[in-house]
């Protein structure tokens, strides 16, 4: 047998011990440096560069050699002259004997290496050409780490992984679904899950104790930098637990995860009902580094008479540490610039709480309560406080936008993402209303249990009652969410009907599902973590297409096989949708 021997090693293992070693490498030319007398060349594969020498004649015989070209050589380890300590084959190089070209290439749309300069669009059109950088690369090496250590953390804890079905029907998670026509069936269709919610149910029903799945999910939304139409969850679901059960599983869970894989030993998670959360932050998402919250001082104005500030209807506060020593030019000029932003705050108040306890305000004049105030703030010597007056409740999420503000005006950014500061946001509304439907809308989805103290609300007043609901938020980014599980088949029915949904139509849509809660459906719940938004916040970086290996752009394009595309007229008639 004479078969070609492509390599005796790959071209990250060679080193000083290797010298005066003959070898065969194969690989990618990464580049070339033609000095005349000789040839530089930078061989890459998978597990690295080695430099290689190319004597003139050799050379010559090969005059094509171009970037990316594929070839084979056979040579001999030497110590390099000038060493690259920065490489692990950085102290040898290889004299080369003789080079086969395996393959050409032509001209790369951009440079492959670590620094490129190709833009985002041909990035994702040669995805296989960013696919040999060491970035990409490295990013789907630490996936495959990650979704390891995922499988076996949770199968050492009893979880089993099963597979559900991708050709499901339409099951609520708050976005559209995508539909795939059936062909057998005639104007039938399949449509792709949002999530396995109800499959993962139904495992539970069926006596399965622990499930998890590393599965893809579908949502046919507007994508952006941090969301996929296409996207992977962790999805777990377990029986017989409470909500305090679940988080501390899943913090175990997320701190080891990050243990392992970074070396990342992340403190212990917070937990804030999602009412406190907006009061305090002004959004169900903080990011938490930067510890400043709003107070509300409605009542302590209105308990203390000051006259015009009463009034208001909010009137909110934030104290800063370590800030007292501001000029107040530099307070004018926060306050201008907070001001630009159209946050619909009518005034700004400051106090300035000096490290020797005295006081410095620009309200001096109608209020003297500053001793009462910063105890009521529970303030710190040396703290800046802000008070922003007339403020109107129903725009909450200008009070995310006003923290926002505030962190960027005091150059605070700079803290952020050296910290990981994970949170539990708890106790979700179980149903907001929808204006513009005139209907109830799950806050998360339509199987998640009420709180057993809010039940006797549901009847008649359901936007008053909390759920068994938490999301996972780090560093302002949502990781993952879940519920403990409605297993009483009248609430269940309620709320599908609070949803707006006729007994006929709970039947059609969600017969299958009501029709096992006759069988004995056990307490359950769970939750699912966004695998590609896990491992972004683990790198800490934002765009979640670094981390797949194939992603779509902003506007859910497959740019590289030129997805979505057009169907043929006689494929449309097969499917039978062409009217
Ligand atoms: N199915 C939910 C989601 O995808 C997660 C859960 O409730 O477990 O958001």
């Amino acid at each position: 047998m004479n078969e070609i021997i492509y390599r005796t090693h790959n071209c990250g293992e060679l080193c000083k011990k290797d010298i005066g070693k003959n070898v065969v490498l194969s690989g990618w030319i990464q580049k070339l440096r033609n000095l005349g007398s000789i040839t530089f060349i930078d061989l890459r594969d998978y597990f690295g560069i080695t430099q290689l020498i190319l004597s003139k004649k050799l050379k010559k015989k090969n005059p094509e050699l171009g970037k990316e070209f594929i070839i084979k050589i056979s040579g001999i380890v030497g110590e390099r002259v000038s060493k690259n300590y920065k490489i692990y084959t950085g102290e040898i190089e290889v004299f080369v004997s003789q080079l086969e070209i395996l393959n050409y290439s032509t001209k790369p749309p951009f440079l492959i290496e670590d620094q490129t300069d190709g833009d985002e669009v041909s990035r994702m059109k040669y995805r296989y050409l960013d696919i040999r950088r060491n970035p990409i690369k490295n990013n789907l090496k630490l996936r495959h780490k990650i979704s390891l250590e995922i499988r076996n953390f949770l199968s050492k804890n009893g979880f089993l992984e099963i597979e559900t079905p991708i050709l499901i029907n339409h099951t609520p998670e708050g976005a559209r679904s995508f539909v795939v026509p059936s062909r057998i069936h005639s104007r039938k269709f399949y449509s792709l899950p949002q999530s396995p919610q109800l499959f993962k149910q139904l495992l539970m029903i069926g006596g399965i104790d622990r499930y998890f799945q590393i599965v893809k999910c579908f949502r046919d939304e507007d994508a952006r930098s941090d969301r996929q139409i296409e996207f992977t969850q962790i999805d777990c679901e377990m029986v017989f637990v409470n909500v305090n059960d679940i988080l501390s599983f899943f913090e175990n869970f997320i701190k080891h995860i990050f243990k392992e894989v970074k070396n990342i030993q992340l403190e212990p998670f917070k937990r804030i009902s999602y009412s406190d959360a907006i009061k305090m932050y002004g959004t169900d998402t903080p990011d938490i580094q930067i510890d400043i919250k709003f107070l509300e001082l409605k009542d302590f104005f209105f308990k203390r008479n000051s006259f015009f500030l009463k009034k208001k209807e909010f009137t909110m506060g934030v104290s800063i540490p370590n800030r007292s020593h501001y000029t107040c030019e530099k307070i004018n000029f926060i306050i201008e610039q907070i001001k630009q932003k159209e946050l619909e705050i009518e005034t700004i108040f400051w106090l300035k709480y000096f490290p020797d306890k005295t006081f410095f305000s620009s309200m001096n004049s109608f209020m003297n309560n500053e001793e009462d105030l910063v105890k009521y703030f529970k303030a710190n010597p040396g703290d800046l406080l802000f008070i922003f007056y007339g403020i109107k409740t129903e725009k909450k999420h200008k009070l995310n936008q006003l923290r926002l503000e505030i962190i960027h005006c005091l150059n605070l950014i700079e803290k952020r993402k050296k910290t990981l500061k994970p949170l539990w946001i708890i106790d979700f509304p179980l149903l907001e209303w929808n204006e513009n439907i005139q209907k109830y809308k799950p806050f998360h989805h339509p199987f998640t249990n009420p709180k057993k103290e809010d039940v006797h609300f549901l009847e008649h007043f359901p936007e008053n009652v909390r759920s068994q609901s938490y999301d996972l938020i780090i560093n302002g980014v949502e990781i993952g969410g879940g519920s403990i599980r409605i297993h009483n088949k009248n609430i269940q029915n309620l709320i599908l009907k609070h949803l707006g949904l006729s007994t006929k139509e709970i039947q059609s849509q969600f017969g299958f599902f009501i029709n096992a809660f006759e069988y004995g459906v056990p307490p359950h719940g769970g939750i699912a973590f966004g695998l590609d938004r896990l491992i972004s916040i683990l790198e800490g970086k934002e765009n979640i297409k670094e981390f797949i290996a194939f992603p779509k752009n902003n506007s859910g394009k497959d740019l590289m096989i030129n997805a979505p595309y057009f169907l043929e007229k006689n494929k449309l008639k097969e499917l039978n949708l062409l009217l």
